[in-house]
């Protein structure tokens, strides 16, 4: 599908919204993800071709990816998004994917964000706010710097029981502090019973906690990964 670009804004330390008019057919589940076509001349070995979780949900006008940007080692794709031109149009592939919220409103859900992994989770939670759907909700978001957590207004507004592990806090930081890691997520927890936990993050840190959250005894059936690969870190 064509959609046009709209605008960019910023909304933690190189961490950017980007914001593109949808055609009228559109049609995604929050937390679908798609894929940004952005030829160029002499792209980088990333390419002309990057996936996105749309952060934005169905029931918005626009649709938006958020993504961060490492100044110093930008790819040509990042840096032609940053010069994209309001009215420009490009391709985006249909958005698809099953990182979605489950059919059973009474499910209780746990969701585990490293960094810019958040992106699922603000699609998910600003559909259920505008349906006026409530659902028992618990975010653990691990996030380097503070400016880096993002959305916090529409969880706090929702109701999410919300922590943010904060790994460089300032000094007078008040809350949980250092790298999130299986163990500290099932202490977070409280008791696992039929809680499905979603974990959406750098591609090292969800195999990892993957991996460690069945070794320690959840079973897989109660698991639901989304990785973004090139991010080595939160
Ligand atoms: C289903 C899915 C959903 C996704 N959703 C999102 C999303 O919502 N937001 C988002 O930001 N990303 C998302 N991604 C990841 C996205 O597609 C990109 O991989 C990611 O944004 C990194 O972009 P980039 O490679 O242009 O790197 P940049 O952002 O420009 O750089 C990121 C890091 O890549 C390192 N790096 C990795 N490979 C190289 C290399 N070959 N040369 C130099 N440096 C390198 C750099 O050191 C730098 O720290 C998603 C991926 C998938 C599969």
């Amino acid at each position: 599908m064509q959609v046009t670009y709209d605008h960019t804004d910023t909304i933690g330390k190189n961490i950017h919204r980007f914001w593109f008019r949808p055609p009228p057919t559109i049609d995604y589940i929050a937390g679908q993800f798609i894929e940004l076509h952005l030829p160029h001349p002499n792209p980088d070995e990333r390419g002309i071709k990057h996936w996105f979780t749309l952060s934005s949900s169905p029931t918005e006008e626009l649709l938006f990816i958020t993504t961060k940007f490492t100044p110093e080692k930008s790819s040509t794709f990042k840096l032609t998004l940053k010069d994209l031109r309001p009215g420009t149009k490009v391709t985006m592939v249909e958005p698809e994917g099953d990182f979605v919220l489950p059919n059973d409103a009474n499910q209780a859900l746990i969701f585990v964000a490293g960094g810019i992994g958040i992106t699922p989770y603000r699609s998910m939670i600003k559909w259920l706010q505008d349906t006026q759907q409530k659902r028992a909700i618990q975010l653990l978001y691990a996030v380097n710097d503070l400016d880096q957590a993002v959305f916090l207004d529409l969880f706090k507004e929702y109701g999410v029981d919300l922590t943010t592990i904060v790994k460089q806090p300032p000094a007078d930081y008040v809350g949980e502090t250092g790298s999130l890691d299986a163990k500290r997520i099932l202490g977070l927890i409280g008791e696992l019973n039929n809680k499905l936990v979603y974990v959406s993050g750098p591609e090292p840190m969800v195999e990892q906690f993957n991996d460690d959250l069945q070794a320690l005894g959840v079973p897989p059936s109660q698991l639901k990964t989304d990785f973004f690969p090139n991010y080595t870190s939160i």
